[in-house]
């Protein structure tokens, strides 16, 4: 009966959304009540309120303890019943001692995975979990597990970049050692199950070992840090099946601090990449530079040690420093091996692998290069020995031109940019070194990408179709935060309002359009810190690039010139001194400016680039290349003719700007799946769970937000067209009417879908999350 069709406006419903976490107050005066209270050190404990007077209760904890608490601060628990369950937005009372307890709840089980509403949260288990495998992948794939899991939601971008023929994104997030590398490896293992069989899958997963060894090194934090931020977008032909990769790692991690030091006459900028460099050349007590220095060192067969004049990793000066040679329960001649058969699957020919190495072992040579004083005025020239000698064979140079590239200089100076040759002093002869050998090293690491994704590139017979896997860093607020911690929370901004937009405002828009009647949702946008550094010309990044380019700025000057026009900005404060703070979506984080300058001038020796495109070995020449076209036109200019507008350099903040709203516009156009890995003890242990810990890093990831609104939203929807069309044959009725509309809310009846569980919109219908799952099951089993 066509009359039975409820118009949008009568099927609305007015949506209640609590202001955050009200409801707890009115729950203290109630009697017999598990609550939580919050003792001196912050973490949470469970008690049950025996009675309350005026303003103080009294609350029974374990073991027969009794304390008086102030009423306010009582939170309500949930039921026993809801204990451990498997979404968020499950619970009854959703305050953050509730989600906390809950997630422990599960991770004290080994149930690492746990859904807040859209969004997957993984704990790190910091042990082998038995939750992976053909057995699961089968499970999942047969949807016999439902259970959260990395697998569920890869599943899930699958099936919608079918279904929708929408390209889908997988956006991981977390800090340092929360889990991130892992769960991207655990999502593409999915996905070769799934789309296997053309072979390129294994090539794909081999891509690991290799990305790993050359940019992944032991830090405090994690035995296995990477450094450097990856994309990796895993093409599908019409079937289904993986028909290439695409790989792009450019967005930095952590710190490359003290990347080049300065000489502005002659050095100009270098684009391109992010990686952290200044690893190669040196690291804290206790971290380790790159695993493949120490990989080649300990693994290298004899014919390639003698070939490259190899010694053991502790006779190398960048390896020795930080005192620090293994890894607990990792062997690294072992991972040699496993390096090199995967370079062997991903077709770099055993010729460009015996470059490779000699380049990891030149840029060790590089290392141990010493200097001596040739005059009265402290210069200095490279002692000519084994270590010169090796450096010169093994990148095919001419051993005076490198003497001279690490002792001199070209300056060019004046109206007419006449060309000086300034001899150095040791301190610069060392930074020049450096600055050598890391430029070798980053160069190489693109060269490989470049060669794996010449190995996986997608065949002619393009579908489009894609799933992105983001493994990026995550927003950072230490004890002091440099540039690093500033580019990287800006990155953590812009993904964050990617998220909000995604989850939030086109969800909102769309049931306006939609004429759903939708209680307008405060969420926090983040566009007003994302203005603060990105507006021109008084942002933070714009003053930062306009004070990198006064010969006189300075970093104090630049943190008086950001209080001067930034102070009426709500999202900025001035502080003391050198200092500022920022209002970001996940906290204040309050920045010092040493620094921030020099970092941001990432200048190029010019001076390398001819030496490295005068070598007579292959890689150094494609190094020198690549290194002049990633650059901007003038310096093209400045090493043939004269030197380039100086105004005309890129700093390290506008490129790294440029790569963000490249990667942003990838995935603008993508169904996005968030993962967000969390941390639960700084210790890389298994089994300990800091309440404290875990409650920061759902914070700064908007999770506990994210719970809130979806669940008080209609998160999935889907035109009348689409529904009536996916699921009319189930009908057991005829319908009389044959239009969209009709057709669905017959379905939605003969499926007894409860009227509270969805909504119907003018051209869709709006589903809470998980009814539409009911649906899929009978038809499937139908089919
Ligand atoms: P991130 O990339 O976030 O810095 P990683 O993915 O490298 O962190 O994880 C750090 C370490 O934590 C790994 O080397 C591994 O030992 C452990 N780990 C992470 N995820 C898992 C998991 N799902 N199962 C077992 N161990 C894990
Ligand atoms: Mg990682």
């Amino acid at each position: 009966d066509v009359k039975a069709v409820e118009t949008p406006k009568q099927t609305s419903k007015q949506l209640h959304v609590d202001s955050k976490w009200s409801d707890t107050t009115p729950y203290a005066s109630k009697k017999k009540l598990q609550s939580w209270f919050q003792l001196p050190d912050g973490n949470w404990e469970l008690g049950t309120i025996l009675r309350t007077s005026g303003n103080e209760s009294l609350i029974s904890m374990s073991e027969g303890k009794v304390l008086n608490i102030n009423s306010e601060t009582l939170v309500p628990a949930n039921p026993d019943i809801l204990d451990g369950v498997d979404d968020l937005m499950q619970l009854s009372y959703l305050n953050e001692p509730s989600v906390l307890y809950n997630l422990q709840y599960r991770y004290n089980r080994d149930m690492i995975y746990t859904k807040a509403g859209p969004v997957l949260i993984a704990i790190n288990p910091f042990k082998k979990v038995s939750l992976y495998g053909n057995d699961y992948i089968e499970a999942y794939k047969r949807k016999s597990d439902e259970s959260p899991h990395v697998y569920a939601i890869t599943d899930t971008a699958m099936r919608e970049m079918i279904r929708d023929e929408v390209n889908q994104s997988i956006i991981i997030s977390g800090e340092s050692g929360a889990g991130k590398t892992e769960t991207a490896k655990i999502a593409m293992q999915y996905l070769a199950a799934l789309g296997g069989g053309s072979g390129i899958e294994y090539e794909i997963l081999k891509t690991n070992p290799i990305l790993e060894a050359f940019g992944n090194a032991k830090t405090l934090r994690n035995d296995n840090s990477s450094r450097f931020g990856k994309l990796i977008e895993i093409h599908f032909s019409e079937t289904g099946k993986i028909s290439g990769a695409k790989i792009q790692t450019c967005i930095f991690q952590s710190t490359f601090s003290g990347l080049v030091k300065i000489c502005f006459a002659t050095q100009k900028t270098q684009a391109g990449c992010f990686h952290e460099q200044s690893r190669v050349v040196q690291c804290s007590e206790g971290e380790r530079s790159y695993h493949i220095f120490y990989q080649l060192c300990a693994g290298a067969p004899q014919v390639l040690r003698e070939k490259l004049n190899l010694k053991s990793a502790e006779e190398f000066k960048y390896l020795s420093q930080s005192n620090c040679y293994t890894i607990s329960g990792v062997d690294d001649a072992e991972q040699f091996r496993v390096v090199m058969e995967a370079l062997e699957i991903v077709h770099v020919n055993k010729q460009d692998q015996d470059s490779v190495f000699a380049m990891l072992a030149a840029v060790l040579w590089l290392g141990n290069v010493t200097f001596t004083e040739v005059d009265s005025e402290n210069h200095v020239e490279p002692v000519i020995d084994e270590d010169l000698t090796n450096v010169a064979t093994l990148i095919g140079c001419n051993i005076e031109e490198l003497k001279l590239a690490l002792s001199t200089r070209n300056m060019r100076v004046g109206k007419r940019n006449d060309t000086i040759v300034q001899k150095l002093t040791l301190a610069q002869a060392i930074d020049t070194r450096d600055a050598l050998a890391k430029s070798i090293y980053s160069c190489l690491f693109d060269w490989l990408v470049e060669q794996i994704n010449k190995s996986l590139a997608v065949g002619k017979r393009r579908t489009g179709r894609s799933i992105s896997i983001l493994d990026i860093y995550g927003f950072e607020s230490f004890e002091r935060n440099s540039f690093e911690q500033f580019c990287i929370n800006y990155a953590n901004e812009r993904l964050q309002q990617h998220f909000n937009r995604h989850l939030f405002k086109l969800e909102q828009e769309e049931y306006i359009q939609d004429g759903i009647d939708w209680a307008k949702v405060d969420f926090e946008d983040n566009q007003d810190c994302l203005n603060l550094f990105e507006k021109k010309p008084l942002g933070l990044q714009s003053l930062l690039d306009e004070e990198s380019t006064f010969p006189n700025g300075t970093d104090l000057s630049f943190a008086n010139k950001l209080k001067q026009h930034l102070d009426s900005n709500p999202c900025f404060r001035g502080e003391r001194g050198k200092a500022f703070t920022v209002s970001h979506y996940a906290g204040e984080v309050t920045y010092d400016t040493t620094g921030f300058l020099e970092k941001n001038r990432d200048l190029l020796h010019l001076d390398s680039i001819q030496l490295l495109s005068s070598c007579t070995c292959h890689l150094p020449q494609a190094f020198a290349s690549s290194m002049l076209t990633h650059s901007e036109k003038p310096i093209v200019g400045a090493l043939h003719k004269s030197g380039g507008a100086d105004s005309q350099k890129l700093s390290v903040t506008t490129k790294f700007r440029g790569q963000l709203f490249q990667l942003m516009q990838r995935l603008e156009n993508t169904t996005p799946h968030f993962i967000r890995c969390i941390k639960p003890n700084n210790f890389q242990s298994p089994g300990s769970y800091s309440q404290g810990l875990v409650l920061q890093q759902l914070r700064c990831c908007g999770v506990l937000e994210v719970v809130r609104i979806s669940r008080s939203g209609f998160p999935t929807r889907m035109s009348h067209q689409k529904f009536a069309r996916r699921y009319g044959f189930l009908l057991l009725d005829h319908v009389a009417s044959q239009d969209p509309l009709s057709v669905s809310v017959s379905i939605l009846h003969q499926f007894n879908i409860l009227p509270e569980m969805y909504q119907v919109g003018y051209t869709k219908l709006f589903f809470r999350t998980g009814q539409i799952g009911v649906l899929e099951d009978t038809r499937n089993r139908t089919l």
